[in-house]
C-alpha cells in the first residue's frame, strides 16, 4: 500500500506539535523565507523547551534520545513547519566536535549555551578552492607559541554574520599532507571580517556567507582535540546529522504528499476529479510508495547507528534518497495544484527551494555516491 502510512509517532510527540502551534512555527517558517534573518526568539524558545540537540547528550545539554527517536520528531517538525525549525534543532549536533573535543572551559562557555538557544555556534568547512574535496583545504592556523594564527577564508558557511563562534577547520602549518585540525574561533576576535553574500535559492534564514581570517590571534586552548585530527572527530557528526537530515526532507516531502493528495481528489477538471485522470493520480501513487520506502531505509540507518553499528554509506544513501524522493513529490504538488501551486500563496514551491539544498549542503549528492562506491569496493573500483 502506498504511503498512507500516519505521521510516526513518539511520547513527546504531542509536546511538539503544541509548541509548533504556540509559536507559529509554520508561519514563522514563510516568514523567514521572505524576511530572511537568524530566529533569535524561535531559537531560544527552542532551547528553553528541550528542542534543541535531541540526540545530544544531557552533559552538552541536549535530550539524549537515541537516533530513531529524534528522527521520528525532526520529520514530525519539518512535516508540520518545514526545514527551518527543524535544522535549527540540530545545531548541537552539527556542533558535536565542540562537544566532545573541547576543553572544559570552551564546553562551559559554549555548549551549553547552544543547546539553550543563548549561542549561535556556526560550522566553516568550505573554501572558495576545496568543498566536497576537504582534503585541500587551504587555512592555514600557525603555532606561535601559546596561539595560533589563523590565516584563509571560507565561503558558502550558513549564519556568516551570525554566529558568535565557528568551528573552523584549517591545517596547522604549510605541510599539504598533514591531517586538517578543528579549532573553536569567537567570531568578534580582531582579523575576522564577514559578510553575507549572495541571496539563496532556499533555506534563507541561513544568511550564508563567507568569512576571512587576516592574522587572527586565537588562544592555543582553542584547538579542538589533537592536531592533524580534525576530519576522524567530524566524520561521525556528518554520519549522524546525514541520516537525521534525510528524516527531515521527508517530512517535508510528506506533507505536500498529503495535500496535494487531498487537492486532486476535490478539483475537477474534464468532467472528473483530477483523481480520476491516470496521469495525475499514478506518479502520486508511486510517489506516496516512495516516501515510504526512502522513510523505512532511513528509520532502519538510524536504528542501526544507536545500534553503534557502521552506517556511513548508509546514511550518505539516505540523504540522497530522502532529498530525490522528497523533491520529486513536492514537484508533483506543485504541478497539480496548478497555477497556484507555482505561486507563494501555498508552501509547495519554498519547500522545493528549501529541500533543494540537501542536494548540496553536508555533501553534494555525488559525494554521497562515492562514499557509499567506496563501501561497496573498499580497495578501489
Ligand atoms: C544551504 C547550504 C548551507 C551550507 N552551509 C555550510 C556551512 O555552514 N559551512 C560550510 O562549511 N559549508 C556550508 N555549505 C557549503 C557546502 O557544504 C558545499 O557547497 C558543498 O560541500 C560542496 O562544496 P563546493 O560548493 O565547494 O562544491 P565543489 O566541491 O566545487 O563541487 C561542485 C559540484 O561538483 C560535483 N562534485 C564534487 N565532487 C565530485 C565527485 N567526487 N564526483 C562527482 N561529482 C562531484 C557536485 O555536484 C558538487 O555540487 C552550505 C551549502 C548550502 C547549499
Amino acid at each position: 500500500m502506498p504511503a498512507r502510512s500516519p505521521l510516526p509517532d513518539d511520547p513527546l510527540a504531542g509536546e511538539l506539535d503544541a509548541f509548533v502551534r504556540q509559536h507559529r512555527l509554520a508561519e514563522r517558517g514563510r516568514e523567514l523565507d521572505r524576511t530572511p534573518e537568524f530566529p533569535r526568539a524561535e531559537f531560544r524558545a527552542m532551547g528553553e523547551a528541550g528542542w534543541l540537540g535531541l540526540t545530544t547528550s544531557a552533559a552538552a545539554g541536549g535530550r539524549a534520545l537515541p537516533p530513531s527517536r529524534a528522527g521520528v520528531l525532526l520529520h514530525r517538525l519539518a512535516y508540520r513547519a518545514g526545514t527551518v525549525f527543524a535544522k535549527l534543532a540540530l545545531q548541537p549536533e552539527f556542533s558535536s566536535v565542540l562537544a566532545e573535543h573541547g576543553s572544559p572551559t570552551l564546553r562551559e562557555h559554549w555548549v551549553l549555551p547552544l543547546a539553550a538557544g543563548r549561542r549561535l555556534v556556526g560550522n566553516q568547512l568550505t573554501e572558495p578552492a576545496a568543498g566536497s574535496d576537504a582534503q585541500r583545504l587551504e587555512l592555514v592556523a600557525r603555532r606561535e607559541g601559546d596561539s595560533y594564527l589563523l590565516n584563509g577564508t571560507k565561503t558558502e558557511v550558513a549564519f556568516a554574520e551570525e554566529a558568535e563562534a565557528a568551528i573552523v577547520y584549517g591545517r596547522v602549518g604549510d605541510d599539504a599532507t598533514q591531517g586538517i585540525t578543528a579549532f573553536l574561533v569567537p567570531q568578534d576576535l580582531r582579523g575576522v571580517e564577514r559578510h553575507r553574500t549572495a541571496t539563496d535559492l532556499g533555506e534563507r534564514w541561513q544568511r550564508r556567507g563567507t568569512v576571512a581570517y587576516h592574522d587572527v590571534r586565537l588562544p592555543a586552548d582553542h584547538r579542538l582535540g589533537e592536531e592533524g585530527r580534525g576530519f576522524e572527530y567530524v566524520r561521525p557528526e556528518l554520519t549522524r546529522e546525514r541520516a537525521l537530515l534525510a528524516a527531515i526532507y521527508l517530512g517535508v516531502g510528506r506533507a505536500s504528499w498529503e495535500e496535494v493528495v487531498a487537492y486532486v481528489g476535490a478539483r475537477s477538471a474534464f468532467g472528473r476529479t483530477l483523481s480520476g485522470h491516470e496521469a495525475v493520480a499514478f506518479p502520486l501513487v508511486e510517489d506516496g510508495a516512495r516516501l515510504e520506502a526512502a522513510w523505512l531505509y532511513v528509520e532502519r540507518a538510524l536504528r542501526r547507528l544507536e545500534n553503534g553499528e557502521e552506517v556511513d554509506a548508509e546514511a550518505a544513501l539516505a540523504k540522497w534518497m530522502a532529498t530525490e524522493v522528497a523533491l520529486r513529490a513536492i514537484d508533483h504538488a506543485i504541478q497539480f495544484h496548478g497555477g497556484r501551486g507555482y505561486s507563494a500563496e501555498l508552501p509547495h514551491e519554498q519547500r522545493w527551494r528549501d529541500v533543494r539544498s540537501g542536494a548540496i549542503a553536508h555533501g553534494p549528492s555525488e559525494v554521497m555516491h562515492l562514499i557509499a562506491a567506496r563501501a561497496l569496493w573498499p580497495r578501489g573500483g
